[in-house]
């Protein structure tokens, strides 16, 4: 029989989000604060512990499974891990979202672990500007990952593109232009405000992202063929790719919000953007068992917030970064 998780609001639940790692070997300015501190090596999951939360989760409902972290990529183990999972009796998509620096020489192995497809998260074209947005200069291993999971088949690859009035807004119509010819989906995202350093003038909203593509490019807008959660997603007449916008911040889409997380230290979190997290790991590793973890979700979903409040509440107020949530 198959089982369906709802949650308090009657929200579907069947999205999984697992960070498996909190480090990560870049420092993008939007997501990592100055004072980053690491959880230690013994609180982190171990693989097993995370397939055992996969398996148990899937036979209640989950049906689509991400990979985030951190950075995933800077886990040892990764290809045989996703083996682990991605055979799970019930488990419909498994995805994972990286940063691309090792993904040239990891995407074959991911394939062929079982891995679908993959975002990478990328915002510039320019080797210079990566390095002042992510504080390291490996722009040309990341569009090298890029290619190399177009030519080992995960599919499709799709890009994150955090769009930043004054940073990188110069390039949208260039990002767009990767659509016409190879079958990228090109994802911009809204700025949201999730450290210190966040500054409302580099806001810039998906309307104002639309305007800008469309006073050079038509959108006809699509329903979207892979699994685009909360993008409303176009596509350039003519072109192979597919562009998806992403409004967190300008409009919400809490009320059709599918998902929860998992934090690489073992919490259940219910929403992103709120502090409210279900403790897994203690009961794991005290022998509580898939009973208990049932239990857990079902109270996590019981908890589930009805939206998030970052237009109202600085975000800066949840004790975890992106970095270690996964986003
Ligand atoms: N290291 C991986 C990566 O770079 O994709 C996975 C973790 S990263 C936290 C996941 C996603 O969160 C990335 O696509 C990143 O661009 C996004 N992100 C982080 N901080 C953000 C912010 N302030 N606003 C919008 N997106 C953000």
């Amino acid at each position: 029989m198959i089982k369906i998780l709802k949650d308090s609001y009657g929200r579907t639940i069947d999205y999984l989000r697992i960070s498996i790692t909190d480090h990560c070997n870049l420092r993008c300015v939007y997501c990592v604060t100055d004072n980053v501190t690491w959880v230690p090596h013994e609180e982190i999951l171990r693989f097993e512990e995370i397939a055992t939360i996969v398996r148990t989760f899937v036979k209640e409902g989950i049906r689509k499974v991400r990979i985030t972290g951190g950075e995933p990529l800077m886990r040892k183990g990764l290809p045989e891990f996703i083996s682990q999972i991605s055979t799970t009796e019930g488990l419909e998509d498994l995805s994972l979202t990286t940063n691309g620096v090792f993904l040239h020489p990891l995407a074959r192995d991911l394939k062929e672990a079982g891995l679908k497809r993959i975002n990478v998260s990328l915002d510039t074209f320019k080797p210079e500007r990566y390095k002042i947005i992510t504080g390291r200069d490996l722009f040309k291993q990341v569009w090298q990952g890029i290619q190399t999971a177009r030519e080992v088949g995960l599919f499709p690859v799709k890009i994150n593109v955090v769009a930043m009035k004054g940073v990188n807004d110069d390039e949208l119509l260039d990002f767009v232009r990767l659509t016409m010819d190879e079958p990228y989906v090109i994802r911009f995202i809204e700025y949201m405000p999730v450290n210190e350093k966040w500054n409302e003038e580099s806001f810039l909203s998906v309307k104002k992202i639309r305007q800008r593509i469309e006073s050079v490019y038509p959108l006809v807008p699509i329903e979207g063929t892979h699994n685009n959660g909360p993008a409303r997603v176009f596509r350039v007449p003519g072109s192979k790719g597919e562009i998806g916008l992403i409004s967190p911040l300008s409009n919400h889409f809490c009320g059709t919000c599918n998902r929860i997380r998992l934090t690489a230290d073992g919490h259940l979190r219910p929403c992103l953007f709120s502090d409210l997290e279900i403790d897994l790991k203690t009961s794991l590793r005290n022998g509580g068992g898939k009973a208990a973890l049932r239990q857990l979700l079902d109270r996590a979903l019981k908890l589930k917030p009805l939206q998030h409040h970052l237009n109202t509440v600085s975000a800066t107020k949840c004790h975890r970064g992106m970095w270690s949530i996964g986003g």
